[in-house]
């Protein structure tokens, strides 16, 4: 048998210690604990490590974001400062690009003043060296400055703790990892005084506590100050049954109890609930939307035929093949969510419906 990591035996120790460990505890152990957690010690991102975002696909993710952006900004009434933030930037990259094509728009990138919400060191040193001094860090979203504000978030709800509840014999139970006989971790139930509606048996529903509390304080700075959010996961528009967290290693799925630390661990965001939360803070809420239509009504056709004229055969293939992973429907597309909220009394952001 393998050797634990380091977490494992921690983890170990703290279940003998404790009793059973609720999941969202343990997601937040393995991504976030100081010093093994996945985020906080390595790069996830990219080729050569175990799983690849958007912005790390193709500049164009950026740039089109950055357009709606200074359409926001607009919206805004072009206030000469205003915050830019951004929740879980990973490596600078969305954040960069954003910034390359607001430079088109009078006044925005003199008015930006850039915030970040990243908790891994790691990654905080990689957004330094993308982005320069000009940078405010934050651990949490608590401490965002008041006033107007921008904000985007791109696979950050995603990576938030989330509870498991199962049906089980008739009732539903909460599911929490515990020991084996020979202190292996093993996912088990625990009773748990969920009302809700009977289900078959096996059935599983989630909850994001951190992820709702987080986006009921994100609405209610929308309710206090001008601003605008949008936000970009895979997931799904209605609440549904199913279970969704997912570990992956080197661009490969494995279980959620192998090698804590090693893997990332995400799970689909519940877009219903997720409303829910900012509309709660006192947000108004446009979308979701497939990333398809989205990239598609900001133009990724476009930017990308434009880029191409320029660009080598080669080099052609490579914006194609970005191009449809981006927004292709059996691809990102369709599995992708984009969702905007704003402050009471703005228009509409486009390219979403009324609210
Ligand atoms: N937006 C980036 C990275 C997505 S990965 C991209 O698209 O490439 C998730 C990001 O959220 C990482 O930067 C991670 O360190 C950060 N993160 C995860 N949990 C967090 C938390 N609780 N608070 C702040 N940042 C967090």
């Amino acid at each position: 048998m393998k050797k634990p990591t380091p977490l494992e035996s921690l983890i170990v120790a703290m279940i003998r210690e404790d009793g059973p460990m609720p999941l969202d505890r343990y997601m937040a152990l393995c991504l976030g604990h100081p010093l093994h957690g996945y985020y906080m010690s390595r790069d996830p991102f990219g080729p050569d490590g175990d799983f690849i975002t958007a912005p790390e696909i193709s500049q164009i993710f950026g740039e089109l974001v950055g357009i709606w952006c200074a359409a926001a900004f607009q919206a805004l009434g072009t206030p000469s400062r205003f915050s830019l933030i951004e929740l879980g930037p990973g490596r600078g990259t969305l954040m960069s690009d954003v910034l390359r094509a607001t430079r088109v728009m009078p006044g925005f990138n003199d008015g930006a003043q850039i915030h970040l919400v990243e908790t891994s060191p790691t990654l905080r040193k990689l957004q330094s060296e993308k982005l320069g001094a000009q940078v405010t860090w934050h651990e949490t979203v608590d401490s965002l400055p008041d006033g107007p504000s921008i904000i985007i978030a791109n696979e950050f709800f995603d990576a938030l703790p989330i509870r498991q509840y199962e049906f089980h014999q008739g009732q539903w139970m909460e599911r929490r990892i515990g020991l084996s006989a020979d202190d292996r971790l093993v996912l088990g139930r625990t009773a748990f005084p969920l009302a809700g509606p009977p289900a078959s048996e096996g059935a599983i529903f989630e909850t994001g506590p951190t992820r709702d509390d987080i986006a009921r304080r994100i609405g209610a700075h929308l309710a206090r100050f001008p601003g605008a959010l949008i936000v970009f996961d895979y997931g799904h528009a209605a609440s549904a049954l199913g279970d969704t967290l997912q570990a992956v290693r080197r661009h490969k799925f494995c279980s959620i109890l192998d090698r804590p630390g090693e893997a990332d661990l995400t799970s689909h965001v519940d877009f219903e609930s997720l409303r829910r939360a900012l509309t709660q803070g006192g947000a108004v809420i446009f979308g979701p939307i497939t990333q398809r239509q989205f990239l598609l009504a900001m133009g990724i056709e476009t930017r990308a035929a434009l880029l191409s004229r320029k660009a080598k055969l080669a080099e052609r293939k490579i914006i194609a093949h970005a191009t449809e992973r981006l927004a292709g429907e059996n691809q990102m597309g369709n599995l992708f969510k984009v969702m905007a909220a704003t402050s009471p009394g703005l228009a509409t952001p486009y390219p979403f419906g009324s609210p």
